[in-house]
């Protein structure tokens, strides 16, 4: 598994420092969906010849976090993805042996998902969308922090899922602020953050393959976790899944779950002929009104989990007061119960871990995977057609009697 937020081998080559920049300290927090596209910034500072050492990104969250350095800077958000977000920007700024030059935190409009396209839109939630705003002001209400600490700050808004618009956006947005920044760089920069973050995803998913591969092959069990990128910060997802791969069952996430074609014709290829759906990533039957990124892609995971035999239990995380999740709830567990797949909810996640019921639920999910795993995978198995990709030949001749 690469390093989550560090140059991986995909971000680009380091290039020659300009002067000016040789020194530059760039702190970003590690927020919100900076968890899936990280590797775009990694790239895209690289490549403006920014070293990676000098590239700092905030801790995970923590309650500790937020109480020293987060502390009376709250603002009117109830979400606590978002609010966590002012002890983020307060351990960049006071928290550091050396000062940052700059604190940046791109308010992401829309998200390059891999259902771009097949669905409405990728927005991200309006909340994410406006959280460096709103954050900001915890900084700027009295006096203005920044200013203070020498230390500019960059909210560039950007496109993602729009790569012809970003050159611009981000040109204009760091313009003042990455000394001497030229039109042309920024958009070799953003192409070179494209190709890291590409690759990135390629390679996990790669690793989601060989995941299924081994359970088709030994027949056993995995779990699939349905949430928000941000869930895999510990902070605020509370290592649920990690709690339950300490029992043994490989653990995937949507954001990364293969979509190689051969398996996305053999999952969703009866639908598609049956003129259900339009391709395999599209979603418009159990989720028409597509806009949000996220939301399509829990949606989306949960179909996938659903089709997939060896995916025998699905863990939704889902924060407090999240008015995006809410409408979900009910069609994801559908979609996953109808398919005889185990499902397994915690919503309302907060600042605390649920540590009692948290562990409780979680030996109950284990005792039920135990004893109900092997049905499961025979049930769907049987309900879903030959030629699984997965499976080895043999073993699928076997299964089908060819
Ligand atoms: S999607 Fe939900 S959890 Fe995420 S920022 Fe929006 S309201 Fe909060």
């Amino acid at each position: 598994m690469p390093r989550w937020f560090g140059r991986t081998r995909s971000a680009a080559p380091p290039r020659a420092p300009g002067p000016s920049r040789a020194k530059l300290r760039i702190g970003i927090p590690r927020v919100l969906n900076l968890w899936s596209t990280h590797q775009f910034w990694v790239g895209f500072f690289a490549e403006l010849g920014v070293e990676s050492r000098r590239l700092i990104f905030s801790s995970d969250t923590s309650e500790e976090q937020g109480r020293q350095f987060g502390k009376g800077r709250g603002t009117v958000d109830c979400c606590y993805p978002v609010k966590c977000i002012a002890g983020h920007y307060g351990e960049l700024i006071f928290g550091q042996r050396e000062k940052l030059d700059i604190l940046f935190s791109p308010m992401i409009y829309n998200l390059p998902s891999f259902l771009s396209g097949h669905v409405a839109r990728t927005l991200t939630c309006p909340r994410v969308m406006a959280a460096p705003e709103n954050i900001k002001a915890g900084f700027m209400k009295e006096r203005d922090v920044f200013a203070e600490q020498g230390i500019r700050y960059a909210a560039p808004f950007v496109s993602l899922d729009e790569p012809r618009l970003v050159p611009k956006q981000l040109w204009e947005g760091l313009g003042g602020v990455i000394p001497g920044l030229t039109a042309e760089e920024t958009a070799g920069a953003v192409a070179a953050g494209y190709r890291a973050l590409t690759e990135f995803n390629a390679r996990l998913r790669r690793k989601g393959r060989e995941v299924l591969e081994w359970c088709a092959r030994e027949n056993r069990g995995c779990l699939m976790v349905l949430a928000r990128p941000y869930h895999m910060d510990p902070g605020i997802g509370h290592e649920i899944e990690v709690d339950l791969q300490a029992y043994g069952y490989p653990v995937l996430w949507t954001q990364y779950f293969p979509i190689d074609d051969d398996l996305m014709q053999w999952a969703f290829g009866p639908d598609i002929r049956a003129g259900r759906i339009k391709s395999p990533f599209d979603i418009r039957d159990v989720w028409p009104s597509s806009y949000s990124s996220n939301t399509n892609e829990i949606l989306w995971g949960a179909k996938a989990a659903a089709r997939m035999p060896w995916v025998t239990c699905v863990v939704r995380l889902a924060s407090y007061e999240c008015g995006m999740d809410q409408p979900t709830y009910t069609p994801v567990q559908q979609i996953v119960e109808r398919s005889g797949t185990l499902f397994f909810s915690f919503q309302d996640l907060d600042s605390t871990k649920p540590a009692g019921s948290v562990k409780i639920r979680v030996e109950t999910i284990a005792h039920y995977l135990e004893k109900y795993a092997g049905d499961i995978i025979e049930k769907k198995k049987a309900a879903m057609g030959p030629g699984c990709p997965l499976l080895p030949r043999a073993a699928e001749a076997s299964l089908t009697g060819v």
